[in-house]
């Protein structure tokens, strides 16, 4: 009988559910034929009331991001968060445990950093010995609601992270630091970069900048595309403004006012291509994007992060100096100009061969493979 991995995880953001696609897709990629494997939106599907507030993330992102920082630091508390934990557990606890029991998963693998003492208590519950491994998808600096020492694996993808963890309980001898799961298909490269480009109707020998917002198309993107219309550059351009309807629609009427060549998408899932097809990102500082990026040899331009969440991701950029940084669309197109020239951009391509690991989701899959 096939061996059953279940996934826990929250559409907040795009970033948890890619993560946990990563693994599968790396999962069936070793081992088709040997292993089950499903994904649960636990809130979605263990509590209409509290997927309420899941359901605010996107919004609140968008429109208040300084208060989504102030709520962030202000839950970095351990009391905070065991309150909140004790008035959510009505709400979800009995459900989840059911859906254990009913599920009968060999092994449960987390993504997500609000599920995983609610999911410890289940199991525990279930009267069942599954074993549990969160995978840590904050790269640098991550929350302390992350950390659940009862787990009996914590992956996490930098040395950083691991310090962070310790810090906040995890036990050293359940951690591990593999890399950001990202999927397969953004290092199964089968195409080269100018063959790609013609699919998309752009020029093969053009430099080809890709802007992104992670999955609800943050940022400052139509600003920028403005600067780089006014300031000539001799680009083409892929936007990918993901959920963010308004901005797509914007832009596809837009298309036609600006002189370079510019292909918008909505929320799509050839994000791994359209990199492909890429030699630049300029993007919000979100985790998955950043590591499916630097598995693609793409320099990065961060224009936006989340204040607290993300702070980590734009420092790594920075330090490892695999991009730059800067919200100002003026200075933007300065950064892009500078990044054309080829000592820059081969330096840079350099430092992202060096910190990138493309292939923690197959290492990820291993690890699941040993406990089960
Ligand atoms: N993504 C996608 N299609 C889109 C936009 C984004 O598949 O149209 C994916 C992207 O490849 C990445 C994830 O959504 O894997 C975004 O995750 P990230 O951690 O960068 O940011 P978040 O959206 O979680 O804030």
């Amino acid at each position: 009988m096939k061996k059953k991995i279940l996934y826990l995880f929250s559409d907040t953001g795009g970033g948890h559910r890619s993560a946990a696609n990563a693994i599968i897709n790396a999962v069936d990629h070793l081992h088709k034929a040997g292993y089950e494997q499903s994904m649960v939106d636990v809130f979605a599907e263990c509590s209409g009331f509290l997927n309420v507030f899941a359901k605010l993330y996107a919004p609140v992102i968008k429109y208040y991001p300084q208060m989504w920082g102030q709520l962030y630091y202000w839950l970095d508390d351990e009391k905070k968060l065991e309150t909140l934990e004790q008035m959510s557990r009505p709400f979800i606890l009995e459900e989840l445990t059911r859906l254990i029991k009913e599920r009968e998963p060999d092994i449960i693998v987390s993504v997500h950093p609000m599920v995983n003492h609610l999911t410890a208590t289940a199991i525990e519950k279930s009267g069942k010995k599954i074993p549990f491994i969160v995978v840590i998808t904050d790269p640098v600096t991550l929350h302390r609601a992350w950390i659940t020492p009862e787990v009996d694996l914590c992956i996490v993808a930098t040395p950083q992270a691991r310090e962070a963890a310790l810090k906040y309980g995890m036990l050293e001898e359940k951690l591990k630091v593999i890399g950001m799961p990202i999927d397969p298909k953004f290092f199964l490269k089968d195409k080269e970069k100018q063959e790609a480009r013609k699919k998309d109707h752009l020029k093969p020998k053009l430099f080809t900048i890709l802007l992104m917002g992670g999955g609800e198309g943050a940022g400052k993107m139509y600003e920028i595309i403005e600067q780089m219309d006014k300031e000539k550059l001799k680009v083409q351009l892929i936007v990918i403004a993901g959920r963010n309807k308004s901005l797509e629609t914007r832009l596809k009427g837009a298309a036609k006012k600006f002189r370079f060549p510019m292909r918008v998408f909505g929320f799509t899932d050839q994000v791994h291509e359209l990199m492909a097809e890429s030699d630049l990102i300029i993007t919000k500082a979100g985790p998955g994007t950043i590591a499916e990026a630097m598995a693609m040899g793409l320099p990065i331009i961060i224009t936006s992060w989340l204040p607290g969440q993300e702070e980590g991701n734009v420092e790594f950029v920075v330090r490892e100096n695999v991009g730059r940084v800067s919200r100002d669309p003026e200075r933007v197109v300065e950064i892009v100009k500078e990044m054309q020239e080829p000592a820059e951009f081969h330096k840079l391509l350099d430092n992202i061969r060096r910190v990138s690991r493309p292939q923690a989701a197959m290492e990820i899959a291993r690890e699941i493979f040993s406990f089960i």
